[in-house]
């Protein structure tokens, strides 16, 4: 069955009966008999769709997590209350005291902080990698235990060429976390690639809505283990009505990406033609870096793209003048958004090229309005 035919049906509760599973919210599950209560209570270590206690998750979650685990291509979904909860868990599940761990140094704010933050203080030592990285050897340590990846790169999109990387790691016996919040199961998909974890923030295109948090741990192999372990220690858990609004959301996920990743390259393409900009970041254009690997490996782009202005732009009164795009955080919901980001002062390692132009720098996300309106939007703000 096709993947868009999958949406439609994950969950689908026997009929008669709704056409989404309820929303079923506990704490307790109540048992009649003893033996009932204790066969769960073993049963329930292998089989993480289980009914056996609210925070372990009810149909609800367990229909979402199952969807994933299919889009994913995994064998075990975990849920957590945000993405930066999902990452930090999966990470944490793989970096114990006297472990390395290597990262990307393109990786997501929130990741990069938390493993500056939390590490030292628990005893993992740790590298930043370049985005380009295919052999680890030069890096590896002989108590090193994980990779974290996270392709296209954070604002700047960079393409890992995960297949090689992960090659590498299987080499050293290193577990390979992906954050895939980009391609969110549907563009991309790190555990085909070779990678033992993916890691989306559901906040952003699974849901779809901008109206919840919401993130998700997809693990395949021995990775499930050590992961699982960990969820269930520290209690991570997904309210039944956000697992709910998320599967809801996930029904148009196919459709909405096919309309974002249209929309974000018209954008990138009418913008690199305009005087204003200095340079375009948009992996589906020719010549960015690790395009042909996005279009090896990929199956097409989100609603993302950042643009590098001229020195000397004068970038706030643009922001104040933009109307369909709205200025924040986040990104994946229905709504146009722009907001000033500074990449350099996120990452350790020299960037490869230099950007000559040193001009203000910012991420668009092309929502789900007409492409046109908001490149007439754009030619508004920029005042011809
Ligand atoms: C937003 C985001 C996160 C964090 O997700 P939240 O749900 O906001 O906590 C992690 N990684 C990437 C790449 C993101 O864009």
């Amino acid at each position: 069955m096709r993947r868009e035919t999958k949406l439609v049906h994950y969950g689908r509760p026997t009929m008669p009966g709704p056409a989404n599973p309820p929303v079923i919210r506990a704490s307790t599950i109540l048992h009649d008999k003893i033996a009932s209560f204790r066969d769960t209570k073993i049963r329930r270590e292998t089989d993480d769709s289980l009914l056996s206690y609210g925070r372990r998750g009810t149909t609800t979650a367990h229909a979402l997590a199952d969807a994933i685990s299919d889009l994913e291509a995994g064998d075990a979904t975990f849920l957590f209350p945000s993405g930066v909860a999902a990452m930090a868990s999966a990470i944490s599940a793989f970096a114990a005291a006297g472990d390395h761990v290597l990262i990307v140094d393109t990786v997501f704010g929130a990741t990069r902080a938390f493993c500056e933050e939390q590490f030292d203080r628990n005893q993992v030592e740790f590298d930043f990698i370049p985005w380009n990285t295919v052999d680890l050897s030069p890096w590896v340590k002989p108590w090193t235990r994980a990779v974290v990846v996270e392709s296209p790169a954070s604002q700047t999109f960079e393409v890992m060429d995960l297949p090689a990387l992960c090659k590498s790691a299987k080499t050293h016996g290193l577990t390979v976390i992906a954050d895939n919040t980009y391609g969110s199961g549907w563009l991309y998909r790190p555990l085909e690639l070779g990678c033992d974890i993916s890691v989306v923030s559901g906040t952003k295109y699974l849901s779809g809505h901008a109206d919840l948090m919401m993130g998700a741990a997809c693990a395949r192999g021995d990775a499930c283990t050590p992961l699982r372990s960990f969820v269930h220690g520290t209690g991570q858990t997904l309210s039944p009505d956000d697992a709910y609004a998320c599967l809801r959301g996930m029904r148009t996920l196919g459709l909405r990406l096919a309309h974002h990743g249209q929309s974000s390259l018209a954008l990138a393409n009418w913008l690199s033609a305009r005087p204003e900009v200095a340079r375009v970041f948009h992996p589906g254009l020719e010549g960015h870096a690790g395009h042909e690997i996005w279009a090896r490996d990929a199956v097409g782009c989100n609603g993302l793209l950042s643009v590098r202005f001229n020195a000397g732009f004068h970038l706030e009164s643009f922001l104040d003048r933009l109307k369909l795009f709205s200025i924040g955080a986040s990104w994946g919901g229905f709504e146009s958004l722009a907001l000033p980001v500074y990449p350099d002062q996120h990452r350790s390692l020299e960037a490869e090229s230099e950007d000559e132009a040193s001009g203000p720098m910012v991420r668009f996300h092309a929502g789900l309005e007409h492409a046109e309106d908001l490149v007439d939007d754009l030619q508004n703000a920029f005042g011809s």
